[in-house]
């Protein structure tokens, strides 16, 4: 649910809006409107209500085969979430929602209200969604904790309103609260771009580069809103507490704390967030530390170390920006070949262009950077010598002191460190009700990276090969955004960035309309 979120705010970020200005007005449209907005969320709730019933009847049909049940019901919901963006896009774009809603006359630093208007039926749509799922969550929880005092107990399942709220802060205000900010701030940035090109010695893009800079300070600072939005306390000290201290410090993982993720155990998951010391904070979830032994919990923690440790976070900053050169170099090329273009085939070719760029190029990245990272997590948690049990390379009698380095991992991992992780990645997998097989787009599925970790200790040469795949992957990252970012400074200079021009004009034009609409007011 992050990403649908962070996809439906870049929608209200990248909106033109004096393509909608002009055809404003007639009244008639905010019925449209409305009736359009309420028709998409009662789509979601139809949806929802549609799939929790059929999973109800599945069950009595199918008492034996719960987890096929569960399967297919995950399924159903992940396509609800699919059409909660895909609607909304439509909402969006082509019904008079969004033009209706911007007619609506606000000043740069108010326009963010007009921001969570259009927004609303997105977020009421998924408040309805997990509303109406929740009695198929509750029936399998009730299943999972056994029969007898389950029941009474009800699991340990929290009441509907908990849960909802509880998601909805979880997937969606973790995203849209720090977007909300950036959104305000892009608002006053286009509000007052003439002032503040004038301030920036001119700049063309002194707007952006103002949001930019916001932005990164948001990025940088969401772990602290992060402590807020999610019910997040510190680790009680204890011996888990202390062996996952000693570990970070072996692995050289600075932090400001380990915290425990309170979710009433409905969530199995751990991640690390932020990417500068002072405001990064290990996160091991409730349900996690519940049903891992220790040695998993370091296991987990290790993957999670791993994104941290080998940069993944920059190096997708760096494919970010690779990205966005790669789409406007296309729509540029588009809008030389046909300089007649529209405004909104420029936007539907620079759409095109990222979804093939990060569907392919991010997907790719990703699924390697989830593999390094398990490397990582094996190798961090490497034992020694004695309490190695399995017959391995690492630990051999010939390559007794090589592995000095504990998350040293360019050899591949211990086989001892490598099943334990393995453990842990099965057990993530049937405590989240995954499919090892279901394939996955940012991780690939549970089953091939099991069997990709475990091939890596069987095989130095596959972990070699794969290490200077990984670096390839750096490189190639590192050299186009260098060079691209070279390519299109001197193209800005001395080329005709058509690109640039238009879109300069549409913020003078945006300016001066609004200034136009406050002397209407005065007046
Ligand atoms: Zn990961
Ligand atoms: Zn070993």
């Amino acid at each position: 649910m992050f990403l649908h979120t962070v996809i439906v705010f870049g929608m209200l970020f990248f909106r033109r809006e004096s393509a909608w200005a002009d055809n404003a007005g007639a009244g008639s449209s905010w019925i449209l409107a409305l009736f359009s907005a309420g028709a998409y969320v009662m789509i979601a709730l139809a949806g929802s209500v549609a799939s929790t019933r059929l999973a109800f009847a599945r069950m009595r049909n199918k008492p034996d085969q719960l987890s096929e049940v569960g399967r297919r019901h995950h399924h159903h919901v992940d396509l609800i979430r699919g059409y909660l963006v895909a609607g909304f896009a439509m909402l969006f774009y082509l019904s008079p929602w969004g033009r209706q809603v911007y007619a609506i006359e606000l000043g740069p630093w108010a326009k963010i209200v007009a921001d969570v208007i259009v927004v609303a039926p997105y977020l009421a749509a998924a408040v309805l969604v997990w509303a109406a799922t929740y009695p198929v969550d509750r029936a399998f929880r009730e299943h999972a904790a056994g029969p007898g005092e389950s029941l009474a107990a009800d699991g340990g399942m929290p009441s509907r309103r908990a849960f909802v709220f509880y998601n909805l802060r979880f997937h969606v205000l973790i995203v849209a609260l720090p977007m909300l900010a950036i959104l305000f701030a892009s608002n006053a940035a286009r509000g007052y771009g003439g002032t503040l090109r004038r301030w920036l010695f001119g700049w063309p893009i002194a707007p952006d580069v103002v949001v930019g800079a916001v932005a990164m300070i948001v990025f940088l600072l969401s772990p602290l809103l992060m402590r807020r939005v999610w019910t997040v306390v510190p680790m009680p000290a204890g011996s888990l507490r202390d062996r996952l201290e000693r570990m970070c410090e072996r692995i050289g993982l600075g932090c400001r704390g380990i915290m425990i993720w309170k979710s009433d155990g409905m969530m199995i998951n751990a991640a690390v967030m932020g990417v500068v010391r002072p405001v990064r904070y290990i996160l091991l979830s409730d349900g996690l530390l519940e049903s891992m032994n220790d040695r998993q919990v370091e296991a987990v923690l290790g993957h999670e170390a791993g994104h941290v440790k080998r940069r993944h976070i920059e190096y997708f900053l760096l494919f970010a920006l690779v990205a966005t050169l790669a789409v406007s170099g296309v729509a540029e090329a588009a809008l030389h070949l046909f300089p007649a273009m529209s405004a909104g085939a420029v936007e539907a070719v620079g759409g095109a262009a990222t979804l093939v760029i990060w569907g392919l190029g991010f997907g790719f990245i990703s699924r390697r950077f989830e593999r390094e990272a398990d490397l990582f997590g094996a190798a961090s948690i490497a034992p020694d010598l004695d309490t190695c049990t399995l017959p391995c390379r690492v630990h051999s009698d010939t390559a007794v002191g090589r592995h000095d380095d504990v998350a040293d991992d360019r050899e591949g991992p211990c086989a001892t460190a490598a099943n334990v992780f393995v453990s842990a990645l099965d057990r993530v997998a049937v405590l989240n009700g995954l499919d090892p097989e279901e394939p996955s787009w940012r991780h690939s599925s549970i089953a091939s990276r099991m069997r990709h970790l475990t091939g890596l200790a069987a095989d130095p040469a596959m972990a070699r090969r794969f290490r200077r795949r990984l670096s390839r992957i750096r490189a190639a990252l590192i050299v186009l955004s260098v060079l691209g970012s070279a390519a299109s400074a001197a193209y800005v200079a001395w080329g005709d960035p058509m690109l640039l021009r238009g879109g300069a004009a549409t913020n003078v034009e945006s300016e001066r309309s609004l200034a136009d609409r406050t002397g209407a007011a005065r007046r």
